[in-house]
């Protein structure tokens, strides 16, 4: 079979490398030049299941060697003592396997481990399944006609917007902001995150040792929706200005570099609220069917447990793969709803309460022995969707190398 992803960041290359140990034909289509890899981007999380499937493509020990080594945070609030919180025990006492990597090291790591056909430098531009099939055209390839189509394009996704209608439809706004770029290592942070919080505001900023660079990352909340064209990045970075400049602490200096910064991003922190991701011969992984809201979600690890799991069903199932994988998903999908506002009420202190207890929280948590921790993990969002049921393991096609999830 032909399946054709669109997108090669974490679900893309995680599908593709599946598929293709399962004997099918795979040909990725990636909108950037070249591969979104290396050094820049954001640090995201791999959890519990995620590291299971990178365990079993053998990417563990790379993945391992690339990862941020980021373990100690401190947390600032005007008129407050700092507060210091043991990341490596925080995430050991929510789940016993947890790494972070930069999101641009994930994809090299993934992306090299399949040998799919990669268009780079391309989109759909429209699909037409007639039940047999689906024939697609593209901005610059030639058309060509697939038996499965498969966007694994992020939150706006192309082909939920092709196939499944526009995102306004089905995109829940969470109330806040994220934006994210680049420094000079202004205060010799090493590996550690140092944050500032206050009602509404968080800035955040880590070194990245890989560079000798650092990375400074603001979230805000507003009441009303900000009007912005997502593709005018000036315009985007006079917003976060504008937001921040009577901020105070350490931001007057992180400012200054922004005008600079040729790796700004900036998007709404928001979910994706879809309740079906296949129609016909064309499905949705990732942040493309499900995105559970970026930095405050645990979306990368949902992606690559959910592109497993189509990639076993595709296999077992054929196209009617698409529908058995929505049933398999859809609990872990439910679950991962409900981490995005409550990480995002901890993290973007709603009002001052929040903001006294939070850091006190953080700080205590890891210092009670792991059961405990576990324990009170289980009790809340967070902690229900890292301890999900296990992974479905799937039986290698005949002459596949594959070693299955035991
Ligand atoms: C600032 C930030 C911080 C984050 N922090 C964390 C974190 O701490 N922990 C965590 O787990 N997650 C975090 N996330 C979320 C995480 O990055 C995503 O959940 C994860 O990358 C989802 O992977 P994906 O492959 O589904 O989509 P994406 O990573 O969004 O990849 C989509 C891919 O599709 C490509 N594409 C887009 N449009 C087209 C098109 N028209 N044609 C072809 N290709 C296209 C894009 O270029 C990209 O390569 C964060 C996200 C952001 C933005």
């Amino acid at each position: 079979m032909k399946v054709l992803i669109s997108g090669a960041s974490v679900a893309g290359p995680v599908l593709a490398y599946w598929l293709d140990r399962y004997g099918f034909e795979t040909t990725v289509v990636e909108r950037t030049p070249a591969l979104r890899h290396g050094l820049g981007g954001h640090a995201v999380d791999l959890f519990g299941h995620a590291t299971d499937v990178v365990q079993a493509m053998g990417l563990w020990d790379e993945i391992l060697a690339a990862r941020t080594m980021i373990e100690k945070l401190t947390i600032e609030r005007s008129g407050a003592k700092p507060v210091h919180v043991d990341l490596g025990r925080l995430y050991a006492g929510m789940s016993d396997r947890h790494v972070e990597i930069l999101r641009g090291e994930l994809t090299r790591i993934l992306s090299a481990a399949d040998s799919s056909e990669y268009l780079f430098g391309d989109s759909i531009t429209s699909l037409n399944d007639d039940g047999d099939g689906v024939d697609v055209t593209f901005e610059h390839n030639a058309p060509r006609r697939f038996d499965l189509v498969i966007g694994a394009d992020g939150m706006h996704s192309n082909v939920r917007r092709l196939a499944f209608g526009p995102e306004e439809s089905v995109r829940r706004h969470l109330g806040g902001y994220l934006a994210v770029y680049s420094t000079p290592n202004l205060f010799g942070l090493g590996t550690n995150t140092l944050t500032h919080q206050s009602v509404n505001r968080l800035v955040a900023m880590y070194g990245v040792r890989q560079t000798g660079q650092a990375r400074a990352a603001f979230l805000f909340r507003t009441e009303n929706e900000l009007a912005y064209d997502y593709r005018d990045k000036d315009q985007q970075k006079a917003l976060l200005a504008k937001e921040f400049r009577d901020y105070g602490w350490r931001v007057p200096q992180l400012l200054e570099h922004l005008e600079a910064a040729d790796d700004f991003y900036f998007d709404a922190i928001a979910q994706i609220t879809l309740d079906t991701w296949q129609r016909g011969r064309i499905g949705l992984v990732g942040d493309a069917g499900y995105c559970p809201a970026p930095a405050v979600g645990g979306g990368t690890s949902l992606a690559i447990a959910t592109a497993y799991i189509l990639a076993g069903e595709l296999a077992v199932n054929g196209p009617d793969g698409l529908r058995s994988y929505e049933t398999k998903v859809r609990p872990m999908v439910d679950r991962s709803r409900a981490i995005g506002p409550k990480v995002m009420g901890s993290i973007i202190p709603g009002g001052p309460a929040t903001l006294r207890l939070l850091p006190w929280a953080a700080s205590v948590v890891p210092k009670l022995p792991t059961p405990i921790q576990r324990f009170i993990w289980s009790q809340n969002a967070v902690g229900k969707a890292l301890g999900s049921e296990p992974l479905p393991t799937y039986a290698p096609s005949p002459g596949s190398p594959a070693t299955p999830i035991q």
